[in-house]
């Protein structure tokens, strides 16, 4: 349009320069030349001129588009408002941010205001203070679309004055930010509701906490805490690297740094805690964002797993792992010194555990290791290996100085300890072995000082012994024995095989004997025969045959509960522990600890109880009140004749096998074994034979009126597994 109205306007101003020109330049005769000429390349010139513009024009239009195509995506809508003409002009996407049509906002320029949250009303009043000040002012508000749906409205509006001061436009930008603001609301509650404290810290003061972090830090809110400096609960050498690492970190790559400190509270107690920090963005500013917990107890823990790694918890004292780390670290020293290692073991200590009980046994046992750590003072390292084994270190000594310490010790223990208004005398006996002389190892040098500790029992006691290479070495495998029994029970080394004994003539269990065997580590099972005997020399026997009798009585009666045909059980009691005060109260406890009923346990004696006929007669006639069996094991090898036995409160008399084997041989043809049956089953004891190995004795037996037998021929001792194989096959028989 405005092209031709420019066309026609140059066609006129043509015609009058051709007016003009012929008035002026009457003596030219082409007259109208100038003007066409001027019309024409005036033509040519607005030709592109307007090519150009309609290009222009074209560009600017499609610019538009893709403004308009833009806006409409987005969410995001613009309002302007002309106050002087009181027009308003509003994108389309307003639509889609509120839900109404554009027209209802043209018809209601108030509409945008009533569908506000009347939760957030009140943005609306410091919204206007600034416009009216002609500051541009940001608000986020809630506003409820037709179909009742929240959404979160960013709205940023900024106003036009003129040179007057008069309000002349309006302008506002409308952003969508419901997801922004959900997402924000997510993470706040995940924020405020972590059981982690969180917080930022801007130029090292709290901007921020959450509850989890005012309560670890003992306020009672975060305000208490905002706004105060990090120093006053963080160490500084934290705070600082923590500002080291920030500065180092380059080009927007942010790494996470942990640390575990100690943080004081506000109401100075200490903790500790574990702490990830990381620099973030927060309000336009680099500031660090902290997030942490408590690890107080994490801590404890872990410091009494490794004092329990590293110390005896009864006694407090250094303990195994500890002697022998301190040990290693003296040994490879560089510059060699002489050390001494004391292997102490209380002489009767298993006496008063035994009598006294383990709970005066323990105080008995603090007490011990503070007046060993009294004596060796300074001078040494006291640890507690276990039990009642006690070693000393002595680091830079000499053979002498290292005697007058052991002598020092001796000396100490001449004076009782006092436990429960009691007095316990108890001596130590030490073994001792010198670095390097008696080893270079840990290992040897234990072992040998353990060894000298065993000499100087030997020798009676209370004493010390260096350890010598020259000992006799039998004497020392002797020794070594000793200890080694001595460590067999707590170290699991004993177990119970099990031997069934049978009715000859029906083939029925009616009884099955507990025999003892020692997995020794290195030699493999020892018999009882090879070591019953020292076990009863020493008073082993007294510790040893009560784990029997316990682990005997409850293995019978698991045996009982799981269905298998219900017989006693039989258990080697040595003299030496019918002489123990209390037996009969121990026997009364097991059975009641394992619930078996008395009738199941047999007691099997030898016949030495008869040295002491009187003492032996009480402790039988309580057995048997108890409703425990007796029976006389190996009879015949010993003196007692069986008119004797008739005073005592017997049951049962086991035929030993020597007798048994003479059944085999024609010229004694079992003519003792024949006596003692007789005898036997006139004197109603019931007879068994021990070492059935064949046929011929089991038929012998039976035609001699021996009714129980127990031996190879019908079983060999048994593992427990192997017992219940026995049982289970034994049931089987009687069902069919
Ligand atoms: P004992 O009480 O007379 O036990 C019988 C021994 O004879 C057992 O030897 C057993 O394995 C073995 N035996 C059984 N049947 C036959 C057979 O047919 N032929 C042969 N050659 N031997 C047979 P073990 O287990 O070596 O026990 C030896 C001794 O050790 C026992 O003799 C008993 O006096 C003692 N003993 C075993 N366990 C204990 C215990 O727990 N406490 C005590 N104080 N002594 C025990
Ligand atoms: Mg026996
Ligand atoms: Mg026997």
């Amino acid at each position: 349009m405005r092209k031709w109205m420019l066309i026609f306007g140059l066609l006129i101003i043509t015609v009058l320069i051709d007016e003009i020109g012929t008035v002026l330049f009457p003596s030219i005769n082409i007259d109208k030349l100038p003007s066409v000429a001027v019309f024409l390349v005036t033509m040519v010139l607005m030709f592109f001129l307007f090519k150009k513009m309609d290009k222009t024009a074209q560009e600017l239009g499609s610019l538009e588009q893709k403004v308009k195509n833009i806006f409409d995506t987005l969410d995001v809508a613009i309002w302007s408002h002309d106050i002087k003409t009181n027009t308003l002009r509003i994108t389309p996407g307003i639509e889609k941010l509120y839900g109404y049509s554009l027209e209802a906002f043209y018809q209601d320029f108030d509409l945008w205001r009533k569908v506000i949250h009347p939760d957030d009303v009140a943005v609306l009043t410091e919204r206007l203070e600034k416009i009216s000040l002609g500051e541009p002012a940001t608000s986020e508000y809630r506003i409820i679309r037709p179909d009742g749906e929240v959404r979160w409205i960013q709205d940023s509006g900024f106003p036009t004055f003129d040179e007057d001061g008069s309000f002349i436009d309006f302008n506002s930008v409308l952003f969508d930010i419901t997801n922004r603001k959900e997402s924000e609301d997510r993470y706040r509650s995940l924020v405020e509701m972590s059981p982690d404290f969180v917080a930022v810290i801007n130029q090292g003061n709290i901007t921020y906490i959450n509850e989890t972090g005012a309560y670890l830090l003992g306020a009672s809110g975060p305000f208490e805490l905002v706004g105060l400096s990090v120093e006053q609960f963080a160490p500084s050498d934290i705070i600082d690297d923590i500002r080291i690492r920030e500065n180092s970190m380059v080009g927007g790559k942010f790494e996470v740094m942990r640390f575990e400190f100690q943080i004081k509270r506000l109401d100075g107690v200490i903790i500790d805690v574990e702490m990830s920090a990381m620099p973030i963005l927060f309000g336009g500013r680099m500031v660090t964002q902290v997030v942490g917990r408590d690890i107080t107890d994490r801590k404890k823990a872990e410091k009494t797993i490794q004092y329990m790694a590293f110390y005896d918890t009864l006694t407090g004292l250094p303990n195994r792992n500890m002697f022998k780390k301190y040990l290693n670290e003296v040994l490879n020293q560089q510059k060699k010194q002489m050390a001494a290692v004391l292997f102490l073991d209380l002489d009767r200590f298993k006496f008063i555990n035994d009598t006294k009980g383990h709970s005066t046994g323990d105080v008995v046992l603090q007490r011990v290791a503070k007046r060993l750590q009294n004596t060796v003072h300074k001078e040494g390292m006291v640890s507690r290996q276990g039990g009642d084994e006690f070693i000393i270190l002595i680091e830079n000594t000499n053979k002498e100085s290292a005697a007058i310490i052991a002598q020092r010790i001796l000396d100490e223990f001449l004076n009782p300890l006092e436990v429960n208004d009691q007095e316990f005398f108890i001596t130590p006996s030490i073994g001792i072995s010198i670095y390097p002389t008696d080893g270079n190892d840990e290992e040897t040098l234990i072992k040998n000082a353990d060894t000298a500790m065993y000499v100087a029992k030997g020798h009676g006691k209370n004493k010390f012994q260096f350890y010598d290479s020259n000992l006799n070495g039998n004497s020392i495998q002797m020794m070594e024995f000793e200890n080694g029994l001595r460590k067999a029970l707590e170290r699991d080394q004993l177990i119970l095989h099990y031997q069934p004994q049978i009715e000859l003539t029906t083939g029925k269990i009616v009884g099955i004997e507990a025999l003892l065997r020692w997995h020794h580590p290195e030699l493999g099972f020892i018999s009882p025969s090879e070591f019953i005997p020292l076990a009863e020399e020493t008073g082993l026997i007294v510790p040893i045959g009560k784990w029997v009798l316990q682990t005997a009585c409850k293995q019978n009666k698991v045996w009982q509960d799981a269905g298998f045909q219900r017989v006693p059980i039989a258990v080697n009691i040595s003299v030496r522990q019918l002489q123990e005060d209390h037996f009969v109260d121990n026997v009364i406890k097991v059975l009641d600890q394992a619930g078996l009923n008395p009738k199941y346990l047999e007691l099997e004696i030898t016949e030495s109880i008869m040295q002491n006929i009187e003492e032996s007669t009480i402790i039988l006639n309580q057995l048997k009140y108890l409703g425990v069996n007796l029976s006389i094991d190996d009879f015949g090898t010993g003196y007692s004749s069986l008119s004797y036995l008739r005073h005592l409160p017997i049951d049962k008399i086991k035929i030993d096998k020597s007798f048994v084997d003479d059944i085999l041989y024609h010229s004694t043809q079992g003519v003792m074994v024949k006596t003692i049956i007789d005898m036997g089953n006139h004197l109603k004891f019931s007879v068994i034979a021990e070492g059935i190995e064949q046929k011929e004795q089991v038929d012998f037996l039976q035609q001699n009126e021996c009714n129980i037998g127990q031996g190879y021929f019908f079983s060999r001792p048994l593992t427990v597994e192997q017992m219940e194989e026995y049982l289970k096959k034994t049931i089987r028989i009687e069902v069919w």
